[in-house]
């Protein structure tokens, strides 16, 4: 009888973390450790709701790895969240802050919930329970949560004051995605599609690509994805398609991005857009450009599709937007990746120094900002760029190899206590 054997997320991380570990060379010891997280708390807690009843969420904050420096991951409300993927995201938020040499380990946290379904006031107060039932792993020195899917900066601002409340001062270096109110960053709602949109141009002239103008297309048109398409735009790339949940927009001769924004703003979708042409989700992925963003949601190129992808170089600007048995048959055909890992660290690149300013309480313009950004991920790049070359492995291999090795260099010299 055949036994179905699904790979949970968790899984799948450990198994990526395996391939970069065979890669490095790493010791069985070493892979003992890192293939599991360091602490996992699950809480449960009431919360009032708007009609008197009472719910019991269920929450979790992870930590997978605190050698290089404190855990940094986002928070995310979603109703179909589970530990495992808990789990899986706070090992990817490891390799990611390793990926780009920021001195942090890396955590994640989610409470099982629709934000869509909640009332401001609800979402308030499950906020301030959720941070309090995990304030024991939280501060500016041990763990710094962000925004993630479903949470935005005021769901940062709530728990900074939460925590602020339990220590009777402002503690603003708690947490990072805070608006600029409240110790919040410049720069950094634009910053994961600005991080992505350096890393495109730096592959464009690495590739030789000599297009006359190189065109994109776009999946996903949300914080990332707009950010992207917009930065890219400016620096001379031309848009032809980009799509949302409910579809996508097709012009050859490059969309109107001010009229579209126009649109969106308007009917809250892309979708019915006048001086394009209605094209599927599917069909925007197999399109003839030259840089294909995905920006939407995970697993979108798959072994199904991936044969059929014309792109020459595919910015990842969504997590696990490439699922793992698609990235041989890109690299096989020739198509460049950069990889989830660095093209979308901006985000957490941008929070970094967010973290830094709000510590020194000194506070740098968005030039500064950039400028320090576009230094950190360019440095990145080419760094697993070297790598890639000289092992002979894709972008995501080698980005994992290098990631792996600085967190396993850290743990090893730092022995085991006591
Ligand atoms: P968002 O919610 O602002 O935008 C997502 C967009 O994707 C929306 O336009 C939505 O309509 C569209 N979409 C949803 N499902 C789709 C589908 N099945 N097909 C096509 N389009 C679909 O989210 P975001 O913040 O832009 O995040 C996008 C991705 O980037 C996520 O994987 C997220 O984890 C990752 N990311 C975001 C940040 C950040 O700071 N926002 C940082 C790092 C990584």
């Amino acid at each position: 009888m055949a036994v179905e054997t699904r790979v949970t997320a968790f899984q799948s991380a450990q198994q990526r973390f395996d391939a970069a570990a065979e890669v490095i060379g790493l010791s069985d010891d070493a892979r003992r450790g890192l293939r599991e997280v360091k602490r996992e708390l699950t809480v449960h807690f009431p919360v009032r709701l708007d009609n008197g009843g009472v719910h019991v969420f269920t929450g979790w904050r992870v930590q997978h790895n605190i050698s290089r420096g404190p855990a940094k991951g986002g928070i995310r409300y979603h109703p179909l969240v589970t530990l495992d993927l808990v789990k899986a995201l706070a090992m990817l938020m490891t390799w990611k802050c390793a990926a780009v040499g920021l001195p942090y380990g890396g955590a994640k946290g989610a409470v099982a919930c629709d934000p869509l379904k909640l009332s401001q006031n609800e979402l308030e107060h499950l906020t301030r329970r959720y941070a309090t039932e995990i304030a024991i792993l939280l501060g500016p020195e041990k763990d710094i949560p962000a925004p993630d899917m479903g949470t935005n900066p005021q769901t940062m601002a709530w728990i900074m004051d939460t925590i602020s409340m339990h220590s009777g001062h402002s503690v603003t270096a708690s947490v990072t995605g805070k608006p600029v109110d409240v110790g919040g960053s410049e720069g950094r709602v634009d910053a994961p599609g600005r991080g992505a949109t350096y890393l495109t141009l730096e592959a464009l002239k690495y590739l030789h690509v000599e297009d006359e103008i190189p065109t994109m297309a776009v999946q996903g048109y949300g914080q990332v994805g707009r950010s992207t398409a917009r930065l890219l735009s400016e620096a001379g790339l031309r848009v032809v398609a980009v799509s949302d949940s409910k579809g996508g927009v097709y012009n050859p001769k490059g969309l109107d991005l001010a009229a579209l924004e126009e649109h969106r703003q308007v009917r809250g979708s892309i979708s019915g857009f006048k001086k394009a042409e209605n094209i599927t989700n599917e069909e925007l992925l197999e399109l003839p450009v030259t840089v294909l963003v995905p920006a939407a949601v995970q697993d979108q190129i798959t072994a199904d599709n991936a044969a059929k992808i014309r792109a020459r170089l595919i910015t990842e600007g969504a997590n696990a937007a490439i699922a793992p048995e698609a990235d041989p048959i890109l690299h096989e055909a020739g198509t460049f990746v950069i990889p989830d890992i660095i093209a979308n660290a901006g985000g957490v690149i941008v929070s970094y120094f967010e973290w830094v300013q709000d510590l020194q309480a000194f506070f740098w313009e968005e030039e500064e900002i950039n400028t320090k950004l576009h230094h950190v991920i360019t440095r990145a790049f080419y760094e697993i760029l070297h790598t890639s070359v000289n092992k002979r492995i894709d972008m995501r291999l080698a980005a994992y190899a290098l990631a792996v090795q600085r967190v396993a260099n850290a743990t090893t010299v730092r022995g085991i206590y006591p």
